[in-house]
């Protein structure tokens, strides 16, 4: 074993063996470290979002000229054709941020490692309810980066998982509204057997190259129109769908020209084809949900966004922090800080829930 490799083993064993906390400690003393290689956020956006040439992002128009800075340092551009002004980082989650691309990388370090609030408050140097907010604007937007992706493709494992109806954060509002936990009657009704309304389902599918959709579908057991929502468009045309024997999985598959191979009677494997990275996935999923002792149901795609595009991804460290900040800084939608903390209780029954523009 070379010295270098020996060194790297070393290092390994060292990490291997810290607290989470130590982590977020050595990440900070390192970023410190990087301190003259910091890049700055407005060049940053400007290399991608002028690209092709300085275009308005309000009215299209390519007459855009530079005109002066905000208080916060970002640069201000007014358009010729509509008159209006605009700083480069509008509809982008880094408008209206006073710290720098150093402390949000920073912040997406902490996220890739799936660190709590407090720890990733700790590190950057940033409040608790501004790491909140942090955490859900940067998963709004991987969402809307995910889904422009081309998805799932050979052969795709899917199958249903569900999880409780939760109004944390939210439980006063909701039950004043009559609507909460107090409204629910115990005892005479049949309506809490089985999979009842209390259950969110989640349609969940996972190709062979470890790419993951999960999306909340509705509330109770799952349907063909369940699976269709999350599914569909996200499919590659041609995959083969390997299943358990649901017949919502049917419909689907033939509508969206997949063959399907229906493993069934508790079985996992039926030649080549098997449920087994399904069943991986789902473990993965609950250990990550559950590490956050209850996730609110309004922010549930969220958790699913972190889990598939950066936790349960094959990349390497580095890789994946590198990834989140190509997609955040690509994804420009008109999200502000207030409707993060304003969500509805229950977004299944609201659609369309982010402003996307791209
Ligand atoms: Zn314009």
């Amino acid at each position: 074993m070379s010295k270098q490799r020996q060194d790297k083993e070393k290092l390994k064993k060292l990490i291997g063996g810290m607290s989470s906390e130590e982590r977020a400690m050595l990440m900070e003393l390192l970023s410190g470290e990087r301190g003259g290689e910091s890049r700055d956020m407005d060049g940053f956006i400007a290399e991608r979002r002028f690209a092709g040439g300085h275009v308005c992002p309000i009215c299209g128009g390519a007459h855009v000229q530079r005109n002066g800075h905000q208080s916060n340092g970002s640069q201000k551009y007014v358009c010729r054709d509509c008159g209006k002004s605009f700083t480069i980082r509008k509809d982008t989650v880094f408008a209206g941020t006073r710290k720098d691309l150093a402390t949000w990388e920073r912040y997406m370090e902490c996220m890739a490692q799936g660190l709590s609030l407090d720890r990733s408050a700790a590190a950057c140097g940033i409040t608790h309810a501004t790491a909140f907010v942090w955490r859900h604007k940067i998963l709004d937007a991987l969402g809307v980066a995910a889904d422009g992706k081309a998805g799932l493709s050979g052969i795709v494992e899917a199958d249903e998982t569900f999880r409780p109806v939760s109004y944390k954060g939210d439980a006063r509002r909701f039950s004043e509204c009559g609507a909460g936990r107090e409204a629910r009657k115990r005892g005479g009704g049949s309506h809490t057997r089985g999979l009842s309304d209390e259950l969110v389902c989640v349609p969940c599918a996972v190709d062979r190259k470890g790419n993951a959709v999960a999306m909340v579908a509705k509330l109770g057991k799952c349907s063909a129109e369940a699976v269709g929502k999350v599914l569909g468009g996200r499919v590659a045309q041609g995959s083969t769908l390997c299943t358990d024997g649901d017949k919502s999985y049917r419909k689907f598959s033939a509508s969206n020209g997949n063959s399907l191979v229906q493993i069934k009677g508790g079985r996992e494997v039926k030649g080549i084809f098997h449920i087994q990275h399904s069943n991986a996935y789902h473990r993965f999923l609950g250990r990550f949900l559950d590490a956050f002792h209850g996730v609110s149901t309004k922010y549930l795609n969220n958790y699913l966004t972190w889990n598939n595009a950066v936790v349960h991804t094959r990349a390497g460290f580095r890789q994946k922090v590198a990834d989140m900040l190509d997609a955040i800084a690509d994804t420009l939608f008109s999200e502000t800080c207030l409707k993060v903390l304003k969500r509805p209780p229950i977004p299944i029954l609201v659609k369309n829930q982010l402003n996307t523009k791209l």
